[in-house]
């Protein structure tokens, strides 16, 4: 990869996307593992064991203060569901299973500590990692972080920054930090409002890299294998969020494509708002990015993706609790359009404390409108959280991964009835349609017919129609938004929207690509929401093409 023959030459690595957002930057290398030699010997007495679970009773204690003290600040800078992960491990440490387990290897098979914990925490492990359950799966990450703790303790070892101590070391600064996974100690120990993104080579969608990146908005690829060997600390970085890339040593025209710069006012055409006739909306998937999207004077949200909320709380929430978030992000928009998307888990987004059985085709699986059919009770509550802001405001409801219209019939008759269970005003909701999967286009006047408004997910649509895995890199080359099949589609989608006189927004991620905006005029699609801090970029381009138009 980057020998030095070539270390300047550009090295794309393909990635989950954790967190969407672009940053270039220089690398900080982060290590969490100074455990590879681990002293091993035979304890020769009695008293040679007594005082070895004495040494370990010592550091239970401190590690457990430690994490008390974790969750607490990370409970002030982030948020107290994300403290529960620490607290969560102090439980998991303090397990008497584990524990007993950790004394026999001392007193039966006489393992000095730091031998005992590493083998029977890697153990348990590794038996997690294999374990068919998602959820469970992931907490293996929590035993590795809690044996990393403990060996840290005993050995009086720190984890930290590779080049700590050297003269260079800027600690992690307004740098991109690379790191086997994110872990707790990287919370408590770094200025995260100077980093400027996360690269690992592990952590699914639900790990804590995942949870902790999303919630301070920090743009974040993990799943990238080996990446600690192959990049140095200073070697410069960019990261791709919204696509899962990477790319070491990029060139200056990948870095002016994709890292978005703030429209300067000597710009001829730089403009505040959205041309005459044109409308862009972000995409939000927390209250930081709703304010986001407020800052930069965003038209409305055009895609409230609501999967992030349980996703951190790692529960399902009551109606009462969903309202109140939702009704936060109404009030913040003060009469701009929001549109909140129904959940849509399954694919890329499970929810781990739903125990979803695992499936050999996720993407074709339990998802979006399937998942909501089935599951009423998940439904209900959130419709009708969702159906009671319209006592206050205007709301849009969008339904995701609809495939026809008799399921859209259905989505909207469940809708209605547990609706009228409630509160709520029906001529202040608007139902839509995503339209993500191809079948869908091809009914598409049946499903204009029963909707208020279609909204086009681009990110799966063309996984679909192309047959392609939008998260493999092995086929990454053929996920392609030029492609003249997928503008064909689009065409056609617009022809029907305004057939039907019904409004049409896309809202993937291509619809912020430069060049995408003045092709989707061209197909008659004006309304288009992109992350917020694209939203000048892509008004820039609107006004751009307008100008040439007039
Ligand atoms: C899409 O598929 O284009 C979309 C906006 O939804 P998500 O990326 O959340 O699947
Ligand atoms: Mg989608």
């Amino acid at each position: 990869m980057s020998d030095s023959s070539d270390s300047r030459k550009q090295h794309r690595f393909k990635g989950l996307t954790i967190n969407s957002g672009t940053v270039n930057g220089k690398v900080c290398l982060y290590s969490a593992e100074r455990h590879k030699a681990i002293p091993q010997y035979s304890l020769p007495t009695e008293s040679s064991v007594e005082q070895e679970l004495k040494r370990f009773d010592e550091v239970l204690v401190q590690c457990s203060l430690e994490l008390n003290r974790i969750a607490s600040d990370v409970s002030e800078k982030i948020g107290r569901t994300e403290a529960e992960i620490f607290l969560a491990q102090k439980h998991i440490m303090n397990d008497p299973k584990l524990l007993a387990s950790l004394r026999k290897e001392v007193v039966e098979a006489r393992k000095n500590i730091e031998w005992a914990i590493s083998d029977v925490l890697s153990n348990y492990e590794e038996k997690f990692a294999n374990l068919d359950n998602q959820y469970l799966r992931e907490r293996s990450s929590d035993i590795g972080e809690i044996r990393r703790r403990l060996l840290s303790r005993i050995s009086n070892k720190k984890i930290g920054f590779i080049c700590e101590g050297q003269s260079n070391c800027i600690q992690g600064e307004n740098r991109i930090i690379v790191a086997e996974e994110l872990t707790p100690d990287m919370v408590v120990n770094m200025n995260l409002e100077r980093v400027l993104g996360f690269v690992t080579e592990r952590g699914g969608i639900t790990s804590h890299a995942a949870i902790l990146a999303r919630a301070l908005g920090i743009p974040a690829v993990s799943g990238i294998p080996g990446i600690m060997d192959i990049v140095h600390c200073g070697d410069q970085m960019l990261i791709d969020g919204d696509n899962g890339d990477i790319f070491v040593n990029p060139d200056l025209q990948l870095i002016a494509s994709l890292v978005p710069v703030e429209p300067v006012q000597s710009e001829a055409v730089c403009v505040l708002g959205s041309p005459a006739g044109t409308e862009v909306l972000a995409n939000a998937s927390t209250i930081e990015d709703v304010k986001s999207a407020l800052g930069v004077g965003s038209d409305g949200i055009g895609l409230f993706r609501t999967e992030i909320l349980f996703i951190k709380a790692d529960r399902l929430l009551n109606e009462e609790e969903q309202y109140s978030y939702y009704r936060q992000i109404v009030r913040l928009m003060r009469g701009k359009p929001v549109t909140f998307r129904m959940l849509d888990v399954g694919g890329d987004k499970p929810l781990p404390f739903l125990r979803m059985r695992k499936e050999s085709n996720p993407y074709l699986g339990w998802r979006g409108a399937r998942f909501l059919l089935g599951s009423p009770e998940f439904f209900s509550l959130q419709i009708k959280a969702l159906g009671r802001l319209s006592t206050e405001a205007n709301i849009k409801i969008l339904f995701p991964m609809v495939i026809d219209a008799a399921q859209q019939k259905e989505l909207l008759e469940f809708s209605h009835k547990a609706l009228s269970e409630t509160e709520c005003d029906m001529s202040r909701i608007e139902f839509g349609a995503m339209f993500e999967v191809p079948s869908a286009f091809l009914q598409a006047s049946q499903i204009f017919d029963l909707v208020d408004f279609g909204s086009i997910g681009s990110n799966d649509l063309i996984q679909y129609l192309f047959a392609i895995d939008r998260t493999n890199e092995l086929v990454s080359q053929d996920y392609n938004p030029d492609h003249p099949v997928l503008w064909d589609m689009l065409k056609m989608l617009s022809e029907s929207a305004q057939k039907a006189a019904k409004p049409l927004s896309i809202c993937g991620e291509m619809a912020g690509r430069e060049g995408m905006p003045k092709k989707l005029l061209d197909v008659g699609i004006r309304s288009m929401s992109v992350a917020p801090r694209l939203i000048s970029r892509v008004r820039n381009e609107l006004a751009r093409y307008a100008g040439v138009l007039a």
